[in-house]
């Protein structure tokens, strides 16, 4: 079979090699001026492209029952899959990097392999419109027209890039969930976030939208000029960002001191113990104890502290929710430009998980980001683009 790979990056770079594996006759179009150019960004340029605890709650879509079967089918290949092309990797508390820690060296096997598959590669051919005719496809660039028996389209997301993949797709009769960005900080309603601007720290987050819990993480916040950021905002950040396109309000609330487990109550009675203890201490040092100095400012801001006020003289209850529950009103999130992912895509009810074809065009395959699938972070989305290309790259009847 003639076969088409429409992108080059980290989906369709594998699901080139396994349907050039299976003897097809394999072309890749990319539109960049190389191979994998976002796979070289990822993990701050470390690539991790996959994690021990490959669950499946760490994947959103409005299909998770297909998103299962792509995963029961393909999740035990994937670092077969990478083992075979020589790459060996590091697994630091779960999350796989190649062993170099740097991307390139990921791409460069990925390159390598293609190379000597002799698969043929097209770059800077940005495809924009593609028909189907008497069983063939025709794929048109802006100076080439190719002709394809089956093609896999693997133009990913709008996540720090740019493509024609949806109108592609929405041309051939396929339906998009909305995209919206994900993996992205926070941007929030207050002023004083310069105060803590730099601050790392470890905390437990609620998010509530329109006063509902409706999910929690923990990790490590980067507090910004504009914000909040980092892996456990990223986390909740998909959820924020449909949340607010509904027009739900959206409050993250922070608790600085998430090693202590018992009541606000009980929190209360602690720091009160502390500052009898040491009277020699200011209510300011007993906070600095286990509190970032910047953290101290924002809540003297608010609370309009001196900075020797006594704990006699504060109002301790609200002291104490601004430790624990600290809230954090979102304004909005970042844009695509500054997102890992997006959020929505292609219904998978369009596809057949067994195969990746498209159930509304023969012989049409969709890969990776494109579809309506996103992860947490952790190498659960290029874990989504290889299991997906690993599927779409085999040959079906
Ligand atoms: C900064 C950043 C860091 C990330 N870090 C991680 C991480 O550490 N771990 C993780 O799991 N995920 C990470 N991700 C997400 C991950 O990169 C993507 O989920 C993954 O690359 C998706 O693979 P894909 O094949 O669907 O799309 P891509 O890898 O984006 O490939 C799509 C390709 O198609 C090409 N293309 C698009 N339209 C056309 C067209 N019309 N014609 C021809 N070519 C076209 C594009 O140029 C691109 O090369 C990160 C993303 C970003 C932006």
């Amino acid at each position: 079979m003639d076969v088409l790979v429409i992108g080059g990056g980290a989906s369709g770079l594998v699901s080139a090699i396994i349907s050039r594996e299976n003897n097809n006759n394999v072309t890749i179009l990319e539109q960049n001026e190389k191979l994998g150019k976002k796979l070289l960004i990822t993990g701050n340029g470390r690539c991790n492209f996959w994690n021990k605890d490959q669950d499946i709650t760490k994947y959103h879509s409005s299909d998770l029952d297909s998103v299962q079967i792509i995963y029961v089918k393909k999740k035990d290949e994937v670092l077969k899959f990478f083992d075979d092309l020589g790459i060996i990797y590091k697994n630091i508390n779960g999350y796989y990097y190649p062993f170099t820690l740097q991307a390139q060296t990921l791409v460069d096997a990925l390159v390598k392999k293609i190379e000597f598959l002799k698969i043929n590669v097209k770059l800077q051919e940005e495809v924009i419109d593609i028909k189907k005719e008497n069983n063939k496809f025709i794929v048109i660039t802006k100076d080439n027209v190719y002709y394809a028996d089956k093609v896999i389209i693997a133009t990913g997301s709008l996540a720090q890039s740019s493509t024609k993949g949806y109108d592609l797709l929405k041309k051939l009769g396929h339906t998009i969930k909305p995209i919206v960005p994900s993996l992205v900080p926070l941007e929030g309603v207050s002023s004083y976030y310069k105060i803590w601007q730099g601050v790392r720290s470890e905390v437990n987050l609620k998010l509530y939208e329109d006063n509902m819990l409706i999910k929690e993480e923990q990790g490590e916040i980067q507090l910004t000029n504009y914000g909040v950021s980092g892996i456990c905002i990223f986390n909740l950040s998909g959820l924020v960002t449909e949340g607010l396109t509904k027009n739900k309000t959206e409050e993250i609330k922070i608790d600085f001191a998430p090693w202590f487990k018992e009541s606000k109550q009980e929190f209360l009675k602690y720091l009160e113990n502390r500052c009898q203890e040491n009277d020699f201490y200011s209510l300011r040092d007993i906070l600095e104890e286990f509190l970032n100095k910047k953290i101290v400012n924002v809540i003297y801001h608010i609370l309009k502290l001196n900075n020797d006020v006594a704990w006699s003289m504060v109002n301790q209850e609200k002291l104490v929710e601004l430790i624990k529950e600290f809230p954090f009103k979102v304004k909005k999130s970042a844009d695509f430009s500054k997102a890992q992912v997006c959020r929505g895509g292609i219904f998978l009810s369009e596809i057949n998980p067994n195969t990746m074809e498209s159930r509304l065009v023969k012989n049409l395959f969709l890969t990776g980001e494109l579809l309506d699938v996103d992860g947490d972070c952790g190498g659960y989305n290029l874990g989504f683009a290889w299991m997906s290309a690993l599927i779409a790259g085999e040959n079906h009847d």
